[in-house]
């Protein structure tokens, strides 16, 4: 199964400009069996006050967008990418989410790498720095994350030698999405994985059991082993 590991709608995320609904007929029309809904939680979203209700309207996205893609048999995956406090700004998505995950969860972006990789490891989630490299983030640290994403969009593209090269040293598996913002990251890429993962948690217990994960880029299939030096 072909699934995109890093799409937003615009529902809930502000950078976005496509709905739920056209994210889903353009990935089925691409081939897809699913993706993984990676809509932000960013400080400039909601006041800590109304920390409770956002999460319940996040919550809401991703139920309407589950239901619209059930009934075409399109596996939409739960995630939520999260720019911490410290390292200022990085972005993290994490797969294995759950509504209790969301519920339970401090305030994620104003908390730091370390502490977001505490609370995902007690509930088995998994924490794969998006588009490292890209400007104006800074180094993050490779002992509180799981694994590493080579993002498609042709501005991060060119950075994926060094991501290899990184996950390799670290340790980290190699994970692919599009950033889906609008259908102009409609690239044909993504990973591959076995047809029996439902969602979120299923897609998390896979990344961490697998020797290495296999990818495509621009159509093109790569495997990747993890915490092996290749
Ligand atoms: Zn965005
Ligand atoms: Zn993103």
């Amino acid at each position: 199964m072909k699934i995109d590991t890093h799409v937003h709608s615009n529902g809930i995320s502000k950078c976005s400009r496509v709905t739920y609904q056209e994210i889903i007929d353009r990935k089925i029309a691409g081939g897809y069996g699913g993706a993984v809904l990676m809509n932000h939680c960013q400080h400039w979203y909601y006041e800590p006050e109304n920390l409770d209700s956002w999460k319940e309207e996040f919550i809401l996205e991703y139920e309407r967008a589950y239901e619209y893609a059930k009934q075409k048999n399109f596996k939409l995956m739960f995630g939520i990418e999260v720019s911490v406090s410290a390292p200022r700004w990085a972005d993290f998505l994490i797969f294995g989410v759950t509504k209790d995950f969301i519920r339970n969860s401090p305030d994620m972006c104003r908390i730091s790498q370390k502490e977001l990789f505490e609370y995902c490891e007690q509930f088995g989630a998994l924490m794969v720095q998006a588009h490292p490299f890209r400007l104006r983030h800074e180094p993050m640290d490779c002992a509180y994350m799981h694994g590493i994403e080579i993002n498609t969009q042709p501005t991060d593209l060119h950075n994926k030698n060094l991501v290899i090269k990184l996950a390799e040293e670290k340790g980290l598996f190699i994970t692919v999405g599009t950033d889906y913002h609008d259908n102009t990251a409609d690239n044909r890429s993504g990973m591959i994985v076995p047809d029996n993962i439902e969602n979120s948690v299923d897609l998390a217990k896979y990344l961490n059991e697998t020797t290495y994960t296999e990818v495509f880029i621009h159509d093109i299939v790569q495997k990747f082993d993890k915490n092996i030096i290749l």
